[in-house]
Parts: C-alpha cells; structure tokens; sequence
C-alpha cells in the first residue's frame, strides 16, 4: 500500500475545503468568522484551514468554546482549544454553562433519555448568543460529512421534517440575533480529519464523552462506518442523494422566528427551548 504524502494530503483537503466556502458562498469579504472550537479535531481543523485562508479570502478570525459542565471530560478539550489558538494567535471566547444559566450537564443529564438533547440545546444557544454579542457575522462549526449524514438520517428516521432546514454548508441568517452557521468540513470525511491530525502531528481532543453511549447518533455511526467499509463512497452517495431529492427552502415563510420573552433570544414560540429546560431542571433539582 502507497504511503500518503504530507503536502499532497493537506493540499487535497485545503483545496476541498476552499471549494466548499467558495461553491456555496459561505464566506464573505471581511466578514467577522467566530469557530465553534471544542478542541476535537473537527473544531481544530477547521481552525487552523481557516486559519491559512484568511488572508487570502479577507476576514477575521476568532474562536468560542462552551464549557457544558462535564467533569473530567471537557477540561481537556478546552486546555488544547486554549493552546491551538494561542499558537495560531487567535482570540479565544470562552462561556460556561454555569456562568451563564446556573447549571452543568452533569446536572441536567439525569432528568433526559440522553445528554445529548440538553446538551445540543444548551451549545447551540451558548453560542449563538457569544457569537452575537462578539458582532460576528458567521458561526463556523466543525460538523463534516459524516455528521451531516448522521444528522440527515436521524431526522429521516424521526420523520422529523422540519429539520431538513438545517441540512446543507451554510444556514441563512433568520433573525437579527440568529448567526448563521457555516460547515467548511461539510465535504470533509471525519476519517479524513483524523489522517490530517495524525499525519501532521496536531494533538485533538480524542476521549469520548461519558454520555455518547447514550446517543442514537453514535448507534448509527457505528452502522454507517460498517456500510463504509463494506462499500466505500456509501456516506457520499447519501448525502448526495438527499440534495438532489430534497429542496432546502429557509424562507421566513418556513421558519418564523421571534424573541424569547425572558432571555430575548430568537425562539420560534414565546418561552426559547434553553430556557424552558432551564425552567424544568431547576425544578427537579429542587
Ligand atoms: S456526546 Fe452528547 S452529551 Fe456528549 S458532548 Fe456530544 S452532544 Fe454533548
């Protein structure tokens, strides 16, 4: 078996990842790009890509990491984001669960089937509303190919329809404090990511976290990497298939958005999902 070459290899995927923001505009000039950077090594990559294209494509760079509050997990993830952008002397923003709604998911965990629908609620909040507060005009999150499958399926298997919306490299801007989010990763296997961390030595966060066991996305992951190696190109062909067969339309006329009546973020009924979940651990814990 041929070795992979180091250059070849990051060229292929800079050249990729270049094509993604340029094909589906996903970037502007002098746009302000905040990563959503856990310290994993989609996040890291998508910071150091960045990174080496700022110049070139003309904008600003910095990076937001959530502490979600799981103990001897995340410290980790935050130490490498704290040292990856002190390295490439990027400004790095971080928010903690418990600084900002009084509570860990340690905490919130026992009262769902899975952390994970806390936690997704409680990320995506904590960072919309940084990315808002830093003025920024786009959100970049590490999700690649794989994610995007993963994601795609679960709704399709929910027959959850109305999240089709949130498919594709670039989500439009809905509401005035809603900051669009960008997938640079988007045609970036997560296989790929790891050879990348691997061949040039980058150090990730790799350990699990305590609560992905509990996930319906890790049950899938695990069948979707055996479809892959059984057929290669199988997680391409899916996601090619569902942007030929579905149309994304992020009209308001599909998604109306407006302010949560305690927190004043945007929410698509009057009480937002952060707080209301806030609402209902609170009154558990008690
Ligand atoms: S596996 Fe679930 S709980 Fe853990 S970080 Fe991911 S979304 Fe959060």
């Amino acid at each position: 078996m041929r070795s992979l070459d180091r250059g070849d290899f990051n060229q292929d995927i800079k050249k990729r990842i270049e094509s993604v923001i340029k094909d589906y505009h996903l970037i502007d000039k002098e746009d302000r790009i905040a990563v959503a950077l856990s310290g994993g090594k989609d996040s890291v990559l998508t910071l150091y890509a960045l990174q080496e294209l700022k110049n070139k494509l003309d904008f600003e760079l910095l990076a937001i990491s959530v502490d979600e509050g799981i103990g001897g997990y995340r410290e980790d993830g935050l130490r490498l984001a704290r040292e990856h952008s002190l390295k490439l002397g990027i400004e790095l923003v971080e928010v903690s669960l418990k600084d900002e709604m009084s509570l860990t998911l340690d905490q919130a965990a026992k009262f769902y089937q899975t952390a994970c629908v806390p936690c997704g609620v409680f990320r995506r909040y904590l960072l919309n509303r940084a990315a808002h507060k830093l003025s920024a005009d786009k959100l970049a999150t590490g999700h690649n190919l794989d994610d995007e499958v993963q994601s795609f399926l679960m709704s399709f298997a929910r027959a959850d329809t109305r999240r089709f919306n949130k498919f594709g490299p670039k989500l439009d801007r809905i509401h005035p404090k809603m900051v669009p989010r960008i997938k640079p990763l988007w045609m970036i296997l997560e296989k790929e990511v790891g050879i990348w961390a691997v061949l040039n030595d980058i150090e990730v966060h790799m350990a699990e976290c305590p609560y992905a066991y509990t996930s319906f996305r890790s049950n899938l992951k695990n069948y979707l990497n055996g479809l892959e190696e059984k057929r290669p190109g199988t997680k391409r062909n899916i996601l090619n298939s569902f942007q030929k067969t579905f149309r994304f339309d992020r009209s308001e006329k599909t998604i109306k958005l407006y302010e949560c009546e305690r927190c004043g973020e945007p929410s698509s009924i009057s009480l937002c999902k952060a707080c209301e979940m806030k609402e209902k651990i609170e009154k558990e814990l008690k």
